[in-house]
């Protein structure tokens, strides 16, 4: 009898984690990275922080926590690291100056919150969960999403907090091609979109959540806001289908709503994920000539990361526990 109940209880335990998968998944930005550009050191780093940011979000959910709680520690671990465009490290306008966006979804509600053009918080994810929180609205941005933040008492930083040389040489790189006449974003085929953050993951309630978190495109037009704050073209999540982030050629994920796409193909074509986002991300962005990827799970916890790029770091730990990172193709 003593030695049963230990083994009912395991399997107890055993049933109700396959009943309610927990997972989780990220990415880091996809574009025109090539291998040989990218030392062995600097993509150790880019493993390791992925890594990192994977362990924080799923720690969170194996004590039973929120997706969103999860989602949000996952994304502040590469905003704040300077090897990723979101938060530290971030990539400059045109007039060289850091402008953040950020949102973030609960698949339960719908709600949503986001902010866009901010240049002074530090984690942009926690003003856009504030703002889904603690306000009526979805889309803060500029003066008054740091208005708002500062009365929430979200840590501010100066500007320059956000500086790495990185991404000031790919401005002045980006400057001179601009001068030459050369290739920028514009034709989708700007080397230099490499770094936005995301992560969707699902909680043992069932529960979805989605975020992004970017500083858009280097020499991106003074006030200009990518698809990463915007519900339904860079974020979505909605327990009936999946969560999704984008990142690639913003215009194009706002155009065509491809987050919501992907969610409306399953719930409408009854499409898998699998299905609706290799449609989506291969087929209608890539004939459309719009670059990028996207990474999502469903609510059995089946992951999903695709992208029409060379390389999109990526990683997740999966429903079984199995942790993966990955850059290149
Ligand atoms: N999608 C982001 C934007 O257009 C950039 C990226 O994902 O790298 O702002």
């Amino acid at each position: 009898m003593y030695k049963l109940l230990p083994l009912a209880l395991l399997a107890l335990a055993m049933t109700t984690e396959s009943a309610s998968p927990v997972a989780i998944v990220i990415h880091g930005g996809a574009g025109r990275m090539v291998k040989a550009k990218l030392t062995p050191a600097r993509q150790k780093e880019y493993h390791t922080t992925l890594e990192a940011s994977l362990r924080a979000g799923h720690a969170i959910l194996k004590k039973s926590g929120s997706s969103l709680d999860a989602v949000q520690a996952a994304i502040i671990v590469m905003e704040d690291s300077p090897l990723f465009n979101a938060g530290k490290g971030a990539v400059f306008t045109s007039e060289g100056r850091n402008e953040l966006d950020a949102s973030l979804m609960d698949g339960r509600t719908l709600e949503a919150g986001a902010v866009g053009g901010v240049t002074t918080l530090k984690n942009p994810i926690l003003a856009a969960r504030a703002v889904m929180d603690h306000t009526p609205h979805v889309l803060l941005t500029n003066q008054g999403a740091e208005a708002f933040a500062k009365n929430m008492r979200l840590e501010l930083v100066k500007p320059n907090y956000f500086y790495t040389d990185h991404r000031w040489r790919q401005l002045q790189e980006w400057k001179k091609k601009k001068a030459e006449g050369k290739n920028t974003f514009l034709d989708g085929k700007h080397a230099d979109y490499f770094g936005t953050v995301g992560c969707v993951a699902l909680d043992a309630k069932g529960n979805i959540a989605a975020g992004t978190s970017t500083g858009g495109l280097t020499g991106k037009q003074f006030g200009r806001i990518g698809d990463s704050p915007i519900i339904g073209a860079g974020t979505y999540a909605n327990n009936k289908t999946c969560g999704i982030s984008c990142t690639g050629h913003g215009e194009y994920f706002i155009r065509y709503a491809v987050a919501h796409d992907i969610s409306a193909h399953m719930e409408y074509k009854n499409s898998t994920l699998a299905e609706a986002a290799r449609d989506i991300v291969q087929i209608k962005l890539k004939k459309a000539k719009g670059s990028g990827g996207i990474i999502g799970l469903d609510a059995k916890g089946n992951i999903v990361m695709e992208f029409n790029t060379p390389a999109m770091n990526r990683g997740s730990i999966d429903k079984n526990g199995k942790l993966t990172t990955g850059i290149f193709k």
